[in-house]
This record gives C-alpha cells, sequence and structure tokens, in this order.
C-alpha cells in the first residue's frame, strides 16, 4: 500500500523582490497512515510552508507530493479543495474561529457545503469529543484558549479527516492548557488512529510524539525517534554536539 503521505524531493520558492527564496528545499520523506508525528526548527526553517503543502492549501513548485497515491500536483483548484474539504482538518494557532458564531456554529461551518441535515448533531458530537458539550452556545470571547482551541479541534474533527495537521497549537496557550491540548491529540491519535502532524517550538511537545522531524533553512536535516531526539537534546545541552 502506499504511503498516506509520500513527498518526494519537493520545493517551494517565493520571489522576494526579484530573489527566489526556497522556503522549502528539497524535502523527501513518507508518513504512514496511524502516525503521530512533530515537525520542529527555527523560525523561518519552513514549517508553515511545508503544513500548507501537506494540507493542500498550496503546491510544490518542484517535486512530487503524493497523498494516499494521489499526485496532488495535477490537481485543479477544485480537486484540491476537495480533497481539503474531505481528508484533511486543520488547527492553528490562533484559533481562527468566527468571533460572532457560537461554538457550535464555528464547529458546523466545514459542513456547511457538504450540506447534511445532521450538521448540527455531528457538531455537538465534535465539541463532545473534546469535552466542551457545556460550551455549545458560547462565542469565542466566553470562552478561554484552551476551550478555544478544543473548539478549533472539534472543527477539524467534524469531517472526520484522515490527517489532522496542527501548526503550533499549544503556541498560544499557558502551560496547563497546553497539555490539555496534547491530551486530545494523543487521544484522537491513540484510540482513533488518526494520523496527526504537529509543528511546534515546545521541546516537550517534541519529545511526546512518536517521530521528530527536524527543519533548517527548509531542507530536513533529522528525522529521528522520540527517543533520539531527546537524547540529541540532551548532549547538545551537555555542549558535546
Ligand atoms: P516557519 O513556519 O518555519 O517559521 P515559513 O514556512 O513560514 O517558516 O517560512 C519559510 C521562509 O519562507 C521564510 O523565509 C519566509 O519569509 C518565507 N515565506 C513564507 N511564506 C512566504 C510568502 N508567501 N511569500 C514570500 N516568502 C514567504
Ligand atoms: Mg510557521
Amino acid at each position: 500500500m502506499a504511503p498516506l503521505i509520500s513527498l518526494e524531493d519537493v520545493t517551494k520558492t517565493y520571489l522576494m523582490g526579484t530573489v527566489p527564496v526556497n522556503a522549502v528545499a528539497g524535502v523527501s520523506f513518507n508518513v504512514e497512515e496511524g502516525e503521530l508525528l512533530s515537525v520542529v526548527g527555527p523560525s523561518g526553517s519552513g514549517k508553515s510552508t511545508l503544513m500548507n503543502i501537506l494540507g493542500c492549501l498550496d503546491v510544490p513548485s518542484n517535486g512530487t507530493y503524493c497523498l494516499e497515491g494521489d499526485d496532488v500536483g495535477r490537481l485543479n483548484d477544485n480537486q484540491l479543495a476537495q480533497v481539503r474539504g474531505r481528508k484533511i482538518g486543520f488547527i492553528f494557532q490562533t484559533y481562527n474561529l468566527l468571533p460572532r458564531l457560537s461554538a457550535v456554529a464555528n464547529v458546523q461551518l466545514p459542513l456547511l457545503y457538504s450540506g447534511g441535515k445532521d450538521s448540527r448533531r455531528r457538531s455537538m458530537a465534535a465539541l463532545q469529543r473534546v469535552g466542551l458539550s457545556q460550551r455549545l452556545t458560547h462565542r469565542p470571547t466566553e470562552l478561554s484558549g484552551g476551550e478555544q482551541q478544543r473548539v478549533g479541534i472539534a472543527r477539524a474533527l467534524v469531517k472526520d479527516p484522515s490527517i489532522i495537521l496542527a501548526d503550533e497549537p499549544t503556541g498560544n496557550l499557558d502551560t496547563q492548557s497546553g497539555k490539555d491540548i496534547m491530551e486530545i491529540l494523543h487521544a484522537l491519535h491513540d484510540e482513533e488512529g488518526i494520523t496527526v502532524l504537529i509543528v511546534t517550538h515546545d521541546p516537550e511537545v517534541a519529545a511526546s510524539t512518536e517521530r521528530v522531524v527536524s527543519m533548517r533553512d527548509g531542507a530536513l536535516v533529522a528525522d529521528q525517534t522520540s527517543d533520539e531526539y531527546v537524547q540529541e537534546r540532551r548532549l547538545a545541552a551537555r555542549g558535546n554536539l
């Protein structure tokens, strides 16, 4: 069977004025169905650009990206939108909720176009999965950061995605709320087998995932198990690396 995600020599080039910049520079790697991994690296190393490509928000300038064996680069905008809608759930650092809508209406949004009479019931079920049954009619301003992020997770879940892409999901949260969010993401992986990719600056978040991919200057510079990553950080802290 084809890997869920397969990148081969993927490059994304942006023009800074007249100077081309490779935000992603020749990245190759696979993700199998059911993996939980984190992507780490300094600011500007290309993590978000990579996530946008994986999430079909953007296409590679060069190289190939196959999702479930299909070459995404060959899809038109409509087809890309369909793949996004069916297969991919996004979670953002700043939640990206609509302020005038209740929690349940925010979660319902991705279902509006695909229709379905039971979209409200499904949205309520998704909010229940993240422990927010008591907050259905609250608006984002009436929720804590951690609760808003849980609404964000419910909105990603409501489509039954095969992949969840989370770009710095704990970046705006206090330590405890961040832990709560990670617990939910771990549970989605452990109990429901959802593939989860997390971009993070937090070494503890990275260490908690099975696999850690490190980027620098648009390139993939390490692809480690969590244990190897923790060990390397220890050596680096002692000045041995
Ligand atoms: P990260 O998420 O790791 O901080 P990004 O993927 O956001 O990194 O950015 C990688 C590089 O690409 C940076 O140098 C950034 O300035 C550049 N870049 C990202 N998006 C664009 C864009 N839309 N236009 C031009 N340059 C961009
Ligand atoms: Mg980023």
